[in-house]
């Protein structure tokens, strides 16, 4: 059977028939750590952040820059390489904060999301020395304000702003919408306003503005739409209060393929396209070229990660359906069960086989929806004991993990130039007790 096709990305090899990822055996790293694991290839980290960092910086001098959105893979070792390779991270919790800080990283260059934060939250960033707040809407400004004032700093400031525009992925993940939970909306005036708040505001600095429009975007012309209404609205804030806008962030949002059948994209030509196009518009606007910031989370971590399970129960009901269970679950990849998303699931140590049943892999939760995928091919003399991969399981799935059925969440195994290191420890029994009073 020819496997090429589903070795997805570049750090997928075959080797007598045995998956390897980033050069190494699964199986031999499944042996070594146990499963489930989670698998993460530092290399390809280090080289999607290095696409955003080198692509933005070519386009816009000092005034590009990258950031991490680090609720894609958040644990300390993931902040150390994003401040090792010159990133700013975004963080939307006071948790993502404390493991930031944690780590060591400059939390000058740390931008708070989120569109509730808490007012423990808020006081917790401004001890932690988060640079910017990102701002969502009304209310949440007058009590950054008034913290600000209690502790006496000026507290840097960016608004998350609506601009309207329907990404055309899943409703789920589509935050750009006019009526989207997230940011103030520019048609409604909403957003206006919160700039003449900010303006007014004596303990906030504004510094700019922040957009996101969704998720798994596979075109450039999402971000051309994007940049096209923001520059228009730098230009409205230029003209109706004489305000200057220092930051630009166009979001993150960049796709990933998860199956054979979607693209790839080059992400850097893409960068490129939609900086031509912003430099052309805020020349024609007249207004001067702001700092522009992009935010990936995603395309920078997902398929850096693959997943290992062994399998269980093999059960076949004759006339009806087959299932094949693991030994993890929507516990540790809930993304099926969130968004229906597809995977590729493979047979790790037999890629070679025939794949003459289908089944639909599931996990070991006391829940129906607690499905990997549905319908995948797989031997049909599949058995207990077996190895199966699941890739592109970087993003948003160590982060998601619930102890749910109380199953200890995977390890993070790092993988580094053929050798390996554990940067989030297996929970243990004990773990899963320790907080019982
Ligand atoms: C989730 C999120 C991102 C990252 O999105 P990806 O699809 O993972 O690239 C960036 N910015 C904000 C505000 C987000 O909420």
């Amino acid at each position: 059977m020819d496997v090429s096709n589903d070795l997805i990305c570049e750090n997928l090899t075959a080797v007598d028939g045995v998956l390897h990822f980033a050069g190494q055996n699964t199986a031999d790293l499944a042996q070594e750590y146990g499963t489930p694991l989670y698998l993460m290839d530092e290399n390809r980290i280090r080289r999607q952040a290095r696409v955003y960092r080198d692509t933005l910086q070519e386009c816009f001098g000092d005034k590009g820059h990258a950031l991490y959105a680090s609720k894609a893979c958040s644990f300390k070792r993931m902040y150390a390489i994003m401040a090792e390779e010159g990133l700013g991270v975004d963080v939307v919790s006071a948790g993502e904060i404390a493991t930031a800080h944690a780590a060591g990283f400059p939390m000058e260059n740390a931008y708070f999301h989120s569109n509730n934060k808490t007012d423990f939250d808020i006081a917790y960033a401004m001890d932690c020395g988060v640079g910017t707040f990102v701002v969502d809407h009304p209310e949440e400004l007058t009590a950054i304000n008034a913290v600000a004032g209690e502790k006496g700093v000026v507290q840097p400031v960016m608004l998350r702003i609506t601009p309207g525009i329907d990404c055309h992925t899943y409703e789920a993940v589509n935050t750009g919408k006019v009526d989207s939970k997230f940011g103030s909306a520019i048609v409604t005036g909403d957003a206006s306003r919160i700039v003449k708040q900010a303006l007014d505001a004596p303990n906030v600095t504004l510094c700019g503005f922040h957009c996101h429009i969704g998720s798994q975007v596979f075109d450039s012309s999402v971000y051309i739409a994007t940049v096209d209404v923001m520059v228009d609205f730098l230009k409205d804030m230029k003209d109706t209060y004489g305000y200057t806008t220092e930051k630009l962030d166009i979001g993150g949002g960049y796709g990933v393929r998860y199956v054979a059948s979607e693209p790839t994209i080059d992400i850097a030509a893409s960068i490129r396209e939609v900086a031509a196009y912003m430099k052309e518009k805020v020349a024609a606007a007249g207004i001067a070229m702001p700092h522009v910031y992009m935010e990936p989370g995603r395309s920078i971590v997902a398929d850096a990660g693959l997943t290992l399970y062994i399998v269980g129960a093999v059960k076949k009901i004759e006339g009806y359906k087959n299932y094949v269970s693991v030994d993890g679950g929507m516990t540790d990849n809930p993304r099926f069960a969130l968004y229906g998303s597809p995977y590729t699931v493979l047979p790790a140590t037999r890629l070679g086989a025939a794949r003459d049943m289908t089944a639909d892999v599931v996990g070991r939760c006391c829940e129906s929806g607690d499905i990997i995928q549905l319908d995948v091919a797989l031997p049909a003399d599949m058995a207990r004991g077996e190895l199966l991969a699941v890739l592109t399981t970087g993003a948003y799935h160590y982060s998601m993990a619930s102890n749910y059925n109380r199953i200890p969440r995977p390890p993070v195994v790092m993988l580094r130039d053929g050798a390996s290191y554990v940067a989030v420890r297996r929970e243990t029994l004990e773990d899963i007790v320790a907080l019982d009073e």
